[in-house]
């Protein structure tokens, strides 16, 4: 009887972070590729997400944390693999090996600087089309550092007026909870 509980309880301990949708408040955006995506969602980097933005789009910090990495310098974007290198992006650690990534950004745009601590909710760039781009978006992600730096990507939801909810390929994301 022990037992089974225990295993009835298991799936519902599986534990995924609710972030705020990283954009402006009063606004939406549509998931263009969501997590799994076959054109460039691959694991180890599944949990990640394209959200539909516009050129110049404030980009917000989705959890509170310091600025780990800030590269703004780029001004090249295509749509195929041969850009990605290309890509502006901040990374914002949040303690416990968990970090943000925002990614294709608009050159120059930065509002934060490296080390920074930060909160939820904060601009911190314009959003873009840098690196491996076939339309304006940004891609959010997620993850873990590995101990060779390289990136886990982690299951996430985003915080809703109903509560937290997987962010789901197709659908309209609507932040009513930032700035
Ligand atoms: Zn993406």
């Amino acid at each position: 009887m022990v037992l089974a509980l225990v295993f009835l309880l298991i799936p519902s301990l599986s534990f995924s972070t609710c972030l705020l949708p990283p954009f402006k408040k009063g606004t939406s955006h549509r998931i263009i590729q969501g997590f799994g995506g076959k054109y460039s969602h691959i694991a180890p980097l599944q949990y990640g997400i394209d959200l539909e933005m516009p050129i110049g789009t404030l980009v917000y910090s989705s959890r509170a944390g310091v600025v780990s990495e800030v590269k703004m310098s780029s001004s090249l974007g295509g749509p195929s693999k041969k850009f990605k290198p290309k890509a502006n992006k901040i990374i914002i650690s949040h303690g416990g090996g968990d970090y943000t990534l925002y990614a294709h950004l608009k050159k120059d745009s930065q509002r934060v600087k490296l080390g920074q601590e930060i909160p939820a909710g904060l601009p911190i760039a314009r959003s873009g089309c840098t690196g491996w781009c076939d339309g304006p978006h940004l891609h959010f992600e997620f993850f873990k550092k590995n101990r060779d730096g390289s990136r886990l990507s982690k299951n996430f939801k985003f915080k809703t007026e109903l509560g937290c909810a997987v962010p789901k390929f197709g659908a309209q994301v609507s932040n009513k909870f930032i700035k």
